[in-house]
This record gives C-alpha cells, sequence and structure tokens, in this order.
C-alpha cells in the first residue's frame, strides 16, 4: 500500500510517499480501506519532533474515513464493508489503508461524505469535548470561539448554536468572517485587530462571555480574563508559548481557566462524544466544512496550508 512516511523530524518535506506492506490488524483492531484523511495542526507539531518518545520511522495521522476491509477476532461491531471514521489510528491516517483499535472506529452516517467523516474525530471530538465536557455549556449561555473559522472552530460555532447558545466568533480573514457568519454566529470579530476582544464587552453590554473557547492561549489569554462574565470559563484548546495574566481578572469574576487535552479522553467519554457526533450528522446539525481537497502525496502542502493564516474549514488529504 501507498503510505506517507516520516524518517526524520524536520519540514514539510520530509512527508515522503513510500511503497509498505499492507498493516494486519492484531484480535481488537480495524483495517480500513481510507478514502479521505484530516489534517490537523497537531501533525505538523509531531513531525517536527515535538514528541521526542515517537520512534521514526512513521506515519502520521489519526482521523480518517472509508470502509472496513477486516477486522480482528475481538473487533465484533464492525462488518466488511462498512462506512467508517477515525478516532484514533495504531499504523498512522496518511495512507490508503490504516488499523485502529477497535474503539476509535465509528459508524459514519450516510449522509455524510468520506472527506466530512475524515473532519469529525479532533475537530468536532475536541470542540465537543470543550464545550460540554470541560466548560459544561448550556443553552442561553454565549460563547466566544475564539479562532472560529479552523477545524475545531467552524466545529464548535455548529455544535454551539445547534446547542441553543448564542456564539461569537472570530477570524483572521474575509472568507473565514463570512465562513462563520453563515455558521450561525451573531457577531464576527477580526482577530487581526489588535484591540477586537474589547468589542466582546460593547456587544455584551459589558456582561461579558459566559465561555471562550481559546485557540492561541499564548497570545490572547491575558485579554481573555477581562471579557469573562461572572463563573465564566476559558477552555484552552491551542496553546503555541508563555503567556502573562491577571489572575485578579479571575480572581473577581469566580472564573475558571481550564486545559484540555483530546488524548486524555477516557474511554467511557470517547463513547459519549461519538454518540453525540453521530447523532448531530444524522440529524443534520453538524456538517463539517470542507476547504481544500488534496492527493495523498501532496501533504507537505497541506502541512504548509494548515499553519498559514486565512483558514476556513478542514484540509484533507485523498489517498
Ligand atoms: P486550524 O484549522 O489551523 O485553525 C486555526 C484557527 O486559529 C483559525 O481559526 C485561525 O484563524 C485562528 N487564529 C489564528 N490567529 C489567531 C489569533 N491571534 N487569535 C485567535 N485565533 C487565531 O486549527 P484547528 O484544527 O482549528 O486547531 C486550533 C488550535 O487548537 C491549534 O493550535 C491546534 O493545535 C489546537 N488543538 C488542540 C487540541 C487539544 O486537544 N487541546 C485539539 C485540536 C486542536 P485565521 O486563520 O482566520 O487567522
Amino acid at each position: 500500500m501507498k503510505a506517507i512516511r516520516v524518517h526524520q523530524f524536520g519540514g514539510p518535506e520530509v512527508l515522503l510517499l513510500k511503497n509498505v506492506p499492507d498493516p494486519e490488524p492484531s484480535p481488537n483492531q480495524v483495517l480500513i480501506h481510507v478514502r479521505a484523511v484530516g489534517v490537523n495542526p497537531v501533525e505538523t507539531y509531531i513531525r517536527a519532533g515535538r514528541n521526542p518518545n515517537l520512534s521514526l520511522p512513521f506515519t502520521p495521522g489519526t482521523d480518517a474515513a472509508g470502509e472496513v476491509a477486516g477486522m480482528g477476532a475481538l473487533a465484533r461491531h464492525v462488518s466488511v464493508g462498512a462506512r467508517v471514521y477515525t478516532s484514533g489510528s495504531v499504523t498512522g491516517a496518511y495512507a490508503n489503508m490504516t488499523v485502529c483499535e477497535a474503539a476509535d472506529v465509528h459508524p459514519l452516517p450516510d449522509n455524510a461524505s468520506f472527506a466530512e467523516g475524515a473532519a469529525l474525530g479532533v475537530p468536532y471530538g475536541t470542540a465537543w469535548r470543550a464545550l460540554f465536557q470541560r466548560a459544561r455549556a448550556v443553552p442561553g449561555e454565549t460563547v466566544l470561539v475564539d479562532g472560529a473559522s479552523g477545524g475545531v472552530g467552524t466545529a464548535a460555532v455548529q455544535l454551539a448554536r445547534a446547542a441553543g447558545l448564542t456564539v461569537i466568533g472570530t477570524a483572521g480573514s474575509d472568507r473565514g468572517a463570512q465562513l462563520v457568519r453563515d455558521l450561525g454566529a451573531s457577531r464576527v470579530l477580526d482577530h487581526r485587530q489588535a484591540d477586537y476582544l474589547t468589542e466582546v464587552l460593547k456587544i455584551t453590554e459589558n456582561r461579558g462571555v459566559d465561555i471562550i473557547l481559546e485557540m492561541l492561549a499564548n497570545v490572547n489569554l491575558g485579554k481573555d480574563l477581562p471579557i469573562l462574565a461572572r463563573n465564566g470559563r476559558v477552555i484552552v484548546i491551542g496553546n503555541r508559548g508563555k503567556v502573562e495574566i491577571d489572575a485578579r481578572e479571575a480572581m473577581v469574576r469566580d472564573a475558571e481557566i481550564r486545559g484540555m487535552h483530546l488524548f486524555n479522553v477516557s474511554a467511557r467519554e470517547k463513547v459519549v462524544i461519538h454518540a453525540a457526533l453521530r447523532a448531530g450528522v444524522e440529524c443534520g446539525t453538524i456538517k463539517p466544512v470542507i476547504r481544500r481537497e488534496l492527493a495523498l502525496e501532496d501533504a507537505p502542502r497541506a502541512h504548509e496550508l494548515i499553519m498559514e493564516p486565512g483558514a476556513s474549514g478542514k484540509i484533507i488529504l485523498l489517498p
């Protein structure tokens, strides 16, 4: 089969298309014929060597959608030919075959394309966990999705609207802003503007927002705290460096700064998340936004694109 292999850590150019032997599933694993692969920022960090415990060579990626091609004796919840999407991969998703633990293989509803299925795992899993398991969002609250134009942000806007929250979103391009508006945000701000977060106080008549889903905490966390309502929660989803905060801003609001890392979900939480995502796809409240589809061998270009400004949904690789 064909797979993207990383033989040394480095820039996007280390992503090389190679012929490798087909993987074999163990008893509790599933073999998937991959039709689409979701590209996530974390794969660029891993490719660059941020996870020194990872041994080379490897195939990146956790998010794929395709058809079941085989399974081990204990993986009884799937059948050959079934349409599925993944939330983890043992052998790597950037390939035309991948082996996954059975718990990371989920039915893909008929109304979703393979590209849409490949956009579910990390982005929607993260957005759902951030909103409902970490922020404990309830209908009627207001959420600021700071970085609403990318994979996690577009998912969060859809999930929050469907759950009855008022959404304020941010984007850094006109195209991204239009997308966030189209997804149902009541107001869209431009995070390229220096004082865009103070606009939130005007919009909320000085009350502040109940929840902030923060995609770039190292830049924004210090400015997030003063725009929180009492009992507000900031969920740190993305962070690329250090940041200074005034803890008093949290103190006077009884506010919480809560981290989240998708890889920390328990087995039970994962079942809950994917039951919710499946229902959302089937009911039409979840509709992943595909920005660009590229061939598998264009993985280096996909890694460049995902780190450039101007996000507007997901980047997908087609094996
Ligand atoms: P993405 O598709 O590349 O989107 C990045 C988003 O960040 C875009 O909306 C981008 O907007 C926005 N952004 C850029 N500069 C910003 C700024 N100064 N302030 C606010 N937002 C800004 O990435 P993603 O998949 O949505 O992931 C977002 C972040 O969360 C990444 O850092 C990723 O590593 C992280 N993440 C963490 C977890 C976890 O478990 N904690 C899981 C998934 C993702 P423009 O391009 O329009 O400027």
